[in-house]
């Protein structure tokens, strides 16, 4: 195969793998990535045995496997770009050579990043990424995240503007993506107010807001929340309170006329008992919850009593609203 048919293979390969990857909530499984298929035929994006997935009759390496906790992991960015770890053996032989010769073919690849959420372990795929240097004296490649990043002056010792702006790219390609999986594997693809189950509307809503200091990117402060829901959340237009029970903030609560998302989807949520991951570990640490209801109660709590159950919606009053009239469909 010459290089611009592989080059275009692969961005099939890409556009595939990120319909799967948006249905499956941000993360795959192994199988996922050992049966992928385009256009009926198969092409493995994983080693079964390695870390390195070098299919025969590919130029240069298609993917490489991370671990965020092994020793090798460098995802946080030093002086240089995300680095990747040759395998052990000769730097010239085996899979280090087609990893190595990444760098000439410039052919774009994907970065599997390893995670584990109770026991389930799922593979969150960055892609493309590029290899922009070889670094054969501390046996590794440099990897861009971003393509705007391959035109760093010196990919190994990096200006100070362009470590900012590498870091920046490493949270938004890296970080954020992992984050979200993680959260939303931890809650089985649903939204812990409303219960919905699809991936594609679903988000990881921080706690304690990243932006401040303990705001860490960890399950026990992260929600699996529906955009809908995550936007009020981060607005303060609905909170949770410590025992994890959703109260709608008076803005809503005295808001009328607005339709079935306000009248059922938020108005009609106060009170309810969230749905949470089962294991103990992986649920909403109580004095994040504390800390950050404080902040929703200064803006102003609602003053309504809170007795409707998780069950929550009436099928009877669902059937009643005048759908024709409020989303006409002509
Ligand atoms: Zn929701």
């Amino acid at each position: 195969m010459d290089l611009g048919a592989e080059r275009a293979l692969r961005l099939d390969i890409f556009d595939a793998l990120k319909n799967l990857v948006q249905e499956r909530g941000g993360a795959v499984t192994r199988a996922d990535l050992l049966d992928f298929r385009i256009d009926g035929v198969g092409i493995q994006l994983i080693d079964r045995n390695r870390g390195i997935r070098n299919p025969k009759t590919f130029a240069s390496t298609l993917s490489i496997m991370s671990k965020p906790d092994s020793p090798y992991d460098d995802a946080v960015v030093g002086d240089s770009l995300f680095s990747y770890a040759y395998r052990d053996g000769p730097i010239d032989a085996g899979d280090n050579v087609k990893l190595r010769k990444s760098a000439a073919t410039q052919l774009p690849l994907i970065l599997l990043r390893w995670i584990k959420v109770g026991g389930d372990i799922r593979y969150v795929p960055v892609f493309p990424v590029y290899v922009v240097a070889d670094d054969p004296a501390n046996r590794r490649i440099l990897l861009a995240l971003d393509e705007s990043v391959r035109d760093v002056s010196d990919p190994q010792h990096l200006t100070a503007t362009e470590r900012r702006y590498v870091q920046r790219m490493t949270e938004q390609r890296l970080h954020q993506p992992q984050f979200r999986s993680r959260v939303l594997l931890a809650y089985k693809n649903r939204c812990a107010v409303c219960r919905l189950g699809r991936a594609q509307l679903l988000e990881a809503a921080h706690i304690i807001g990243d932006k401040e200091e303990d705001g860490i990117a960890d399950i026990p402060n992260g929600l699996s929340l529906c955009k809908i829901h995550h936007a009020a959340y981060d607005r303060n237009l609905m909170g949770i309170s410590p025992d994890c029970r959703v109260r709608i903030g008076p803005a809503l609560a005295e808001a009328d006329n607005e339709g079935p998302i306000l009248k059922f989807g938020l108005k009609g949520m106060e009170g309810v008992q969230l749905t949470l991951p089962d294991k103990k570990s992986l649920r909403p640490a109580q004095d994040r919850l504390a800390k950050r209801f404080d902040q929703f109660l200064a803006v102003g709590p609602s003053t309504r009593s809170s007795t409707i159950s998780g069950a929550g919606i009436d099928i009877q009053k669902v059937n009643s609203i005048p759908l024709a009239r409020t989303f006409p469909l002509n």
